[in-house]
């Protein structure tokens, strides 16, 4: 995905989007015509198949309204010529049973016709003669046309025929004499097969039903027959036998006969209490519908795809061209924020060809060789370097060519030939086969200035300490000879008069001599602090140890006498030292810790060294009297003590040389104390190389 935002946060309309939305829309109006197609084709299949099902159940109401019709007027016939002759019981039963066999002939629904007399016995049939003697006085058909004139024709349940047991449907009339009286009945009995063979034969197809019904749900004829169900069975519970049902209509659902998904067609027969239902399957009827949106499905994922690979692969191509467009946008905004960089940097910047020729130079460069802008463009490089003559220029070239970039200190020469000097740095570049050189300068006068002053100044310090060394060197030095004087002639008077001189002049002798010899020693020890950092004792890679155990070597018998324990950390590092300096520093601040040790307890003393910022930081802890913080300081200054002579020896001079080392060693020393409890000095050394 390309981002949206860049680096300068600009968010722009892509392209890629549009397309991707075009596509999508496409996409969703294929997927809904295509889904709107297939649902009306469906609708439209179901529509004509509904319509062709109510024009056939119409045909076939008026076909089977015609042959129950033709029915009724066999069994009408009949009872008029049973009335012409006065009643049933007027007529011999074989002469009616040729005519009724005449009538039935040629009417293929009736199986047969047959009279009964008020008795209630069959007096003729059509199909046999003579009939058997069926007694039908107590039956419901014969008990309900004696009891009511007005019952017209009646269809009965269906049942088997007592003749042949193939099942019949009975139909019957009453025989009424012409005052009215009940004279018997006609009974027809008519085939359901006849009925299901005319519908097999005018039915669409295999899937197609139909069935005969009475108005109550009882069931007379059926097509295509199956098992489950019966000729003569009840169906009284279905919908389009209920009272508010109209006399046509159509329904759908699951049928009761075979348990398929039917649409279905009913009509009510005008004249008789029947029904016919028409019915083809579902899944039957949407079969080619089902195949067609197949198809039409098929096609649409087809185009469904071939518009996602297009979208996907302009999509692809634009977010191509979009990136490679904010890539460029990009580059020129960087290119710009560059030149201006370029043009307003404090440093000159020269760009010059292979021939030697400025190509460009910044504003600072322009500035400062007091050129108007622009006006050194062409010019040879020579012009602000005199050194780079054309030759100079083309022995430079391969030599930077090698290297790729230098640096060096030269000197350029102003417009108006003023010179100045300049640290300049040159890159070799190669562009589109050619090469330039990109040079970077600055004008270096006042760092020069300002080098030399430091160096002057420098000079001067360092003459000056010298000169300070030497002095106090010179000064101690000198002074201890007249010093040894006054004290060996001192001593020579105490000699040679002691015995002539009372005890105070004695007294005053030992002072003197006293004094003397302290003297000597301040003057010694000045002598050494003057000595510390002397050039003749330069740093060296040193291991820490070794000034450790010289200064303990030193230390020995004071180390015994005071019973102290001296503890030294093991595989301490190297430092960079000098090593009589640096046993010096162990020696005052070790001595120092045996020296001022608790009156109640031996000493113990912990000498140790760790890594800390690259640094050696090296400790000397002792257990002793400890140091007052507000002393912290003053303990390192020459000749400065906290205790008189009488309780501790000593000049005040230790520590100052420790500083004073430690200084010149590029370190740092303070101290840490408790007093009562202990101190702790901390110095800090250079480290020193491994060494092997
Ligand atoms: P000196 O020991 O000759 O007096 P230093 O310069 O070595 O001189 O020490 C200065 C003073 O610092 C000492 O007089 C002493 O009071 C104090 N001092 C130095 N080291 C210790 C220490 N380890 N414990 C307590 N006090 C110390």
């Amino acid at each position: 995905m390309v981002s949206s935002g860049t680096l300068w946060g600009r968010i722009r309309p892509t392209t890629s989007r549009a397309v991707l939305i075009l596509g999508g829309v496409i996409i969703a109006a294929l997927l809904a015509m295509s889904g709107y197609e297939i649902w009306r084709q469906r609708q439209a299949t179901l529509e004509a198949a509904t319509q062709n099902l109510s024009a056939l159940s119409l045909a076939l109401t008026q076909q089977t309204e015609r042959a129950f019709h033709s029915v009724e007027l066999v069994m009408d016939s009949t009872a008029q010529s049973v009335q012409q002759a006065g009643g049933p019981d007027k007529m011999r039963p074989l002469d009616l049973h040729r005519e009724l066999k005449a009538r039935v002939d040629g009417i293929p629904q009736m199986i047969g016709v047959a009279v009964v007399d008020r008795e209630g016995f069959m007096i003729a049939g059509a199909l046999r003669y003579p009939s058997p003697k069926t007694q039908f006085k107590d039956r419901d058909i014969f008990v309900r046309h004696r009891a009511d004139p007005s019952l017209g024709v009646v269809i009965g349940a269906p049942h088997a025929s007592p003749v042949d047991g193939r099942p019949i449907i009975p139909v019957s009339r009453r025989l009424s004499g012409p005052d009215g009286s009940f004279q018997g009945i006609v009974l027809a009995a008519v085939d359901p097969e006849y009925f299901q063979q005319f519908y097999r034969r005018v039915l669409p197809s295999e899937d197609g039903a139909f069935a005969l019904f009475r108005t109550d749900g009882i069931l007379l004829a059926r097509s295509p027959q199956s098992d489950n169900t019966v000729i003569g069975q009840s169906f009284a519970h279905l919908r389009i036998f209920q009272p508010d049902t109209g006399p046509q209509g159509l329904a759908q659902g699951p049928s009761p006969m075979d348990g398929a998904y039917r649409l279905l067609a009913y009509q009510r027969l005008s004249s008789y209490p029947l029904v016919i239902n028409v019915s083809l399957r579902r899944d039957v009827l949407l079969a080619p519908w089902l195949n067609n949106a197949g198809r039409l499905g098929l096609a649409a994922v087809l185009a469904v795809l071939l518009v996602s690979l297009a979208t996907a692969v302009l999509t692809r191509q634009s977010r191509h061209e979009e990136a490679h467009a904010i890539a460029l946008e990009e580059s020129e905004r960087r290119l710009r924020f560059a030149q201006f960089a370029l043009d307003h940097a404090a440093d000159m910047v020269f760009w010059v060809d292979s021939g030697g020729r400025i190509l460009y130079t910044n504003h600072a460069a322009t500035m400062r060789l007091e050129y108007p802008p622009d006006a050194l463009v062409g010019q040879p490089i020579a012009t602000v370097d005199p050194r780079f003559t054309d030759r100079a220029w083309r022995r430079l070239l391969p030599w930077l060519k090698r290297r790729r970039r230098a640096q060096f200190r030269s000197v350029h020469r102003t417009r108006r030939g003023v010179p100045y000097p300049a640290e300049v740095s040159v890159n070799y570049v190669e562009f589109e086969g050619a090469d330039f050189v990109c040079a970077f300068a600055r004008d270096i006068s006042q760092r020069k200035a300002a080098e030399a002053a430091l160096a002057e100044k420098t000079a001067k310090l360092e003459a000056s300490n010298a000169e300070l060394e030497q002095f106090a060197y010179v000064a101690s030095h000198d002074l201890r000879e007249p010093l040894r004087m006054v004290n060996s002639f001192v001593t020579m008077l105490a000699r040679r008069y002691g015995d002539s001189l009372n005890d105070e002049a004695k007294e005053f002798i030992g002072f003197a001599q006293d004094g003397a010899v302290r003297m000597d020693r301040l003057i010694l020890d000045l002598l050494e602090y003057s000595r510390v950092g002397r050039l003749d004792r330069p740093l060296v890679p040193l291991p820490l140890a070794r000034g450790v155990e010289a200064a303990m070597r030193s230390l020995h018998v004071a180390i015994a006498e005071s019973g102290a324990q001296v503890e030294v950390v093991p595989e301490l590092p190297v430092v960079m030292a000098n090593e009589e300096e640096l046993t010096r520093l162990f020696l005052n601040l070790i001595g120092n810790a045996l020296k001022y040790h608790h009156p109640d307890r031996a000493p113990q003393v912990r000498v140790g060294a760790q890594m800390v910022d690259g640094k050696v930081m090296c400790w000397v802890t002792d257990n002793g009297i400890g140091i007052a913080p507000q002393y912290y300081d003053r303990v390192f200054r020459i000749f400065q003590r906290l205790h008189g002579r009488d309780r501790y020896e000593g000049t005040g001079i230790g520590l100052a040389i420790c500083k004073k080392i430690v200084e010149r060693h590029g370190g740092r020393i303070w101290i840490e104390s408790t007093p009562d409890q202990g101190s702790t000095f901390f110095f800090t050394l250079q480290a020193g190389p491994a060494l092997a």
